[in-house]
């Protein structure tokens, strides 16, 4: 049986109150369970996150056949990173196009079942465009939070298309998790963001899919980090799995940042065991575009205790392991999703990598979510007279 934990005083509390943060000291809740089953791995049953459903909190209510995403073998990759054994989870194959798919199938599975009338978030674009579609399938209202102006084109037409209601806040992310947090303080209306235990625990099945799809545990997973959830939640999963015997090690945990947008790689290099926000975050990977990550204490403790880093690249580095990516592996990222291949060339570089470790880069979202940016970055088409000369002439014929 799943109940909820504070993080930060212990407190135990019944799973189906609609909490978002601890009654007694407002901090982070977790999802424990009482006990979990060993799970047999060698089951055939496909990869999907409900294959996962003994080590979930809720049975799934609402479903868009999320997970199951291909882990591809990078060689080409590899290569220009400097590594033998690089692979990408690509979770831009998810069915809005990015990883919050996990999470929000657990998340609004959990809504339904508490009978949560409305349910909202804030978001850089993708938490929107998972939470308005699954909200659509489960036939309850939802309402988003998005900074003004900073939101890549796809995201915000996934939103609007499947019917939620669109506020654009003239502030940056953290203001709008702010805002939203206090617009959920009442039972009316159901918080979405990572703040939610509910829609990590689905977030955490990217690990266990990979480690099911390898056979064993990688060195090394290596994400982007804005908020931290995804980080913290595939940590937990694994915990969980090296406390049943089920993975013999902890993977290093690595989390990536840009330079504009760096509070927890500055926490980390510190030494201290909190993040201290960044007021002006800015870079082009707008879904890691956060000063403020909610997430940021337990993130820490998940690369600390599981011997890994944090480190942060810059925006042209993004830009040139996104082209990477699509031009070496077929593999289309958006930018955020990058930053991870960029970070990892980066610690290759400087000796933090061992050439001979496995690594899973989680590619977070998919390259259609932000076309504006793909094309600024690429050599513009050629335009022609509609002549076979001129056609040949272009082609190199
Ligand atoms: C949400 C998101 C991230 C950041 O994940 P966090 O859990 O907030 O750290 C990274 N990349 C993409 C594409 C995202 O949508
Ligand atoms: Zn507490």
């Amino acid at each position: 049986m799943a109940f909820l934990r504070c993080t930060g005083c212990d407190g135990v509390f019944d799973a189906d109150r609609p909490l978002h943060t601890c009654p007694e000291c407002d901090s982070l809740l977790e999802v424990r369970y009482g006990e979990l089953p060993a799970l047999d791995l060698s089951d055939p049953s496909p990869e999907s996150v409900w294959r996962y459903r003994d080590h979930l909190p809720v049975e799934p209510l609402v479903t868009l056949d999320e997970g199951g995403t291909p882990l591809y073998s990078a060689e080409g990759l590899a290569e220009w990173v400097g590594l033998e054994n690089l692979h990408v989870k690509h979770e831009g194959m998810n069915p809005t196009g990015s990883f919050k798919d996990r999470g929000m199938t657990v998340g609004v599975s959990k809504a339904l079942q508490l009978g949560v009338p409305r349910i909202a978030c804030a978001s850089t674009g993708n938490t929107s465009a998972a939470m308005a579609a699954y909200g659509a399938r489960a036939g309850v209202d939802s309402y988003v939070l998005l900074p003004a102006g900073k939101v890549a084109l796809g995201k915000v037409s996934q939103a609007l298309i499947h019917g939620a209601r669109v506020v654009a806040v003239r502030g940056n992310f953290d203001d709008a998790l702010r805002l939203v947090r206090e617009v959920c303080s009442s039972d009316e209306m159901y918080l979405l963001n990572s703040v939610n235990p509910f829609r990590l625990e689905g977030q955490k099945t990217v690990a266990f899919e990979s480690v099911s799809e390898l056979g064993k545990a990688p060195d090394r997973f290596v994400f982007p980090v804005g908020n931290a959830g995804n980080i913290s939640a595939a940590f937990k999963g694994l915990r969980e799995w090296l406390d049943l015997g089920m993975i013999e090690e902890l993977p290093r945990m690595t989390g990536v940042q840009t330079e504009g947008a760096r509070p927890l790689v500055d926490a980390y290099e510190s030494g201290a065991d909190d993040v201290t926000p960044e007021t002006d975050p800015e870079t082009l990977a707008t879904a890691i575009r956060i000063g403020n990550p909610v997430n940021g204490r337990r993130a820490l403790q998940a690369i600390r205790e599981s011997g890994g880093t944090a480190l942060a690249v810059t925006d042209d580095e993004t830009v040139e392991a996104q082209r990477k990516l699509a031009s070496l592996e077929g593999i289309g990222a958006e930018p955020a999703s990058a930053a991870s291949v960029a970070g990892l060339k980066k610690m290759v570089e400087r000796g933090v990598v061992e050439t001979d470790e496995t690594v899973v880069c989680v590619a977070t979202g998919n390259l259609l979510k932000d076309p504006e940016e793909a094309v600024e970055v690429s050599p513009a088409p050629v335009e022609t007279a509609a002549e076979l000369g001129a056609v040949k002439h272009a082609v190199g014929l």
